[in-house]
């Protein structure tokens, strides 16, 4: 390929980001990620990075599978397209499926296929309006998310959003989609204690729905435990008190299992690890490794059955039930079952990535550490006792850790100034060793740059 100066010359005029961190990348251009294998990426002047995000916490069989690009190769010559819209259907979709509804907790047993998370929860929208319509309650139409939410980019995925301001610009939210605060407590939880704090913010999620009158309530979408919003692990009595809320109100309970489904919490779905028992999950990431785009909703029967009776649905993507994507997600799930990966974040790699991820609390610039299967989060401090932010501006020393990570060839990622990582979920005990080397390394930097400046007080 060409020199890396080219291409990133290329990269900056030519192609735009999707969320950039502006000038950042104007200073310091793109990195190009050339090849991958197992937990490790290539870049274009030949550096090995540990991935610690799984790509965009999605690659969790891990990079080059041989058996995916086969079963790729085989699908595009067998049929590399047709549509599933009207009278039309095909193996790949027919068998994924069927898969995934044996795998779905419940009655989650109807699958309808989209292209990522984003479109997914746009259907989960139309899905749930038109449910309450069918059922002759066509006034149920308010979905009520959380603040630092994160549920895609399209225009209904970004308005469920709600990180920062980033998910306001081109006017959003759209009408019809209110907020609620998250179960943060290290950040928000006061004096309170955390199973306090738990039941205090799940009520106002009764609060808010005695404020709209329930007869104008469609649903609650939340992730069992919060991916981009900085790996928020809620306490403990948080889900059964949301839980019994929505089942109390007739609200049907959205979970967004785009970052949680398919083993990443130690289950097939976080809401199994969270006890949740849901109407509708949304799934994408996981469901194909990244491998191929698809996303779908997982749907509960009574919800499908009704729209079913009700006559048609107006609703679909080209690439719904693509059968390319269809069947590479099949060849995913067989090998996350073979190779026993959820075993391996329940109880394989998972307790001792805890153990070695817990222990980064004892550095002087970490306030929280903690795991959830293989999801992890730190909170980044300049005093323990008080779980005090940084007086610069949020995020500012988040981003120097990330930027000691990337040059050290760790991808961590921070939110703010909490750092994350989500690997893939084939990580053995030496890779998690080699990543917590490695952050220690960049945390033990950003502590002396950050002193440097004047930032750490
Ligand atoms: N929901 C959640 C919880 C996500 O993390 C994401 C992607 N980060 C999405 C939805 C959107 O999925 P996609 O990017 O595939 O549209």
């Amino acid at each position: 390929h060409m020199p890396t100066a080219e291409l990133q010359a290329i990269d900056a005029a030519h192609h735009m980001h999707p969320f950039t961190d502006g000038a950042e990348l104007a200073a310091k251009g793109a990195r190009i990620i050339t090849r991958a294998k197992g937990v490790m990426l290539t870049d274009s002047e030949g550096e090995e990075i540990l991935d610690g995000m799984a790509g965009l916490w999605c690659v969790n069989i891990g990079y080059g599978r041989e058996e995916m690009a086969e079963v790729a190769a085989r699908q595009m010559r067998e049929l590399p397209f047709y549509n599933t819209f009207f009278q039309t259907s095909h193996v790949p979709a027919i068998a994924l499926a069927q898969r995934i509804a044996e795998l779905a907790p419940g009655d989650l047993n109807h699958v309808f296929f989209a292209s990522g998370g984003s479109d997914a929860n746009d259907t989960n929208l139309r899905l749930v309006r038109h449910y309450w319509a069918a059922k002759g309650k066509p006034s149920k139409t308010v979905v009520i998310s959380r603040k630092n939410a994160y549920h895609g980019s399209t225009m209904a995925g970004a308005s469920l959003g709600g990180m920062g301001g980033m998910h306001a610009q081109g006017g959003l939210p759209i009408p019809g989609i209110v907020h609620i605060n998250q179960p943060h407590w290290y950040a928000e939880g006061g004096e309170m204690s955390p199973e306090e704090f738990g039941l205090a913010r799940a009520r106002e999620l009764e609060a808010k729905i005695a404020e709209l009158g329930e007869d104008n309530v469609a649903a609650f979408i939340a992730e069992p435990i919060q991916g981009a919003g900085g790996v928020i692990i809620p306490p403990e009595t948080y889900w059964p008190e949301i839980q019994r809320i929505c089942d109390a109100h007739e609200i049907l309970l959205i979970a967004d299992e785009v970052i949680c489904g398919f083993g990443r919490t130690g289950n097939w779905f976080g809401s199994q690890t969270l006890g949740i028992r849901p109407h509708i999950m949304t799934v994408a990431k996981g469901l194909s490794s990244g491998y191929v785009p698809i996303g779908a909703s997982i749907v509960w029967d009574e919800v499908a059955d009704t729209v079913a009776r009700a006559g048609d649905f107006n609703h679909g993507y080209t690439y719904s039930g693509h059968p390319v994507s269809c069947a590479v997600a099949l060849e995913n799930l067989r090998i996350i079952e073979e190779e026993q990966l959820i075993e391996n974040v329940a109880t394989g790699t998972g307790p001792y990535l805890k153990e070695k991820w817990e222990q980064l609390a004892d550095h002087p610039l970490v306030g929280e550490a903690h795991t959830r299967g293989f999801m992890g989060t730190l909170a980044l401090t300049p005093d323990k006792a008080r779980r005090a932010p940084f007086e610069a501006a949020e995020g500012t020393v988040g981003l120097i850790c990330r930027g000691h990570c990337f040059k050290g060839n760790l991808v961590m990622r921070h939110v703010g100034d909490r750092m994350i990582i989500a690997p893939p979920l084939i990580f053995q005990k030496s890779d998690v060793d080699l990543l917590i080397e490695r952050a220690v390394k960049a945390l033990d930097l950003t502590l002396a740059e950050i002193k440097d400046k004047g930032l750490y007080k």
